[in-house]
């Protein structure tokens, strides 16, 4: 699959890891919502296992590893990524509690019905959400949940400009209602969706950005790539700003049926 081909389409990979490794998250979340989402899953155990898929630096996994007793094994495809992961959770001693795979989402090891709970925060979209819905559903036990965190219009009309902007860099996004209803038809019981607040785009994400802009362009010697990487991130900062009205993260939870 081509790496983080969406939003960031034509960057380079490592380039874009070195920029959102120097923040604690790489997606809209924030501790508050991973335990809100947490909340809707019952009977979660210390022989629990769960997977974390696109886990990144690890800030929901160590969330989860904190909120719960099971193993967690931690997913991303950039090692410069998990890396940071296992020393956060190491410094916590939390590394006991956590394994981590460097692999592709679309090419995951497990074995069938392995796990009680699939997570995944701002990353499904990258295999697309319902084929990711689908192409994990095999790895969960029956009666395992899911939860993933999804891009969704919250309206169901929007401006043009905004409409043009998410169909050219993620033609899958859709209505809330729609994504539920896609979660059905995937083969689960949807069990609760709510929508992310503002906090969770500013404060915890998009605001971590302004002090890392500099520090980011000096690694990469002001080079043209890099300055057009920061103006995509700052374009697509501006254009939340103007129209969070329209559309949020929303987190979709499931059981499998
Ligand atoms: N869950 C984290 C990171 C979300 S950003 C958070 O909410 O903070 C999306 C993550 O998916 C990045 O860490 C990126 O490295 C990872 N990723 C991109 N393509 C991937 C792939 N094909 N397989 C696994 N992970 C991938």
């Amino acid at each position: 699959m081509n790496e983080e081909k969406k939003l960031v389409e034509g960057f380079d990979y490592q380039m874009i890891i070195d920029f959102y490794k120097m923040v604690s998250r790489q997606g809209p979340g924030s501790a508050e919502v991973t335990k809100k989402a947490l909340g809707f899953i019952p009977d979660l155990s210390d022989s629990s296992k769960i997977a974390d898929i696109g886990c990144g630096t690890g800030g929901q996994t160590m969330t989860l590893a904190r909120n719960t007793g099971g193993h967690i094994t931690a997913v991303d495809l950039g090692k410069g990524f998990i890396d940071l992961l296992k020393e956060n959770a190491e410094k916590e001693g939390l590394g006991n509690r956590i394994t981590t795979l460097i692999e592709s989402m679309d090419n995951l090891p497990f074995s069938e019905n392995g796990f009680d709970l699939i997570w995944s925060e701002g990353a499904i979209y990258i295999m697309g959400y319902e084929n990711g819905l689908r192409e994990w559903r095999r790895f969960l036990k029956q009666g395992g949940y899911i939860a993933v965190s999804e891009v969704s219009w919250i309206t169901k009309e929007r401006p043009q400009e905004i409409e043009e902007f998410w169909n050219r860099n993620y033609a899958d996004i859709n209505t809330v209602s729609n994504k539920i209803e896609v979660m059905q038809n995937a083969g689960y019981l949807p069990v609760a969706h709510f929508i992310q607040p503002e906090n969770c785009w500013l404060e915890h994400f998009y605001d971590l950005m302004d002090d890392i802009v500099e520090p980011f362009l000096q690694k990469y010697d002001y080079n043209q790539e890099a300055k057009d990487f920061v103006e995509s991130q700052m374009r697509e900062i501006a254009l939340y700003k103007k129209y969070k009205d329209y559309y949020s993260y929303v987190f979709y939870i499931g059981q499998k049926i």
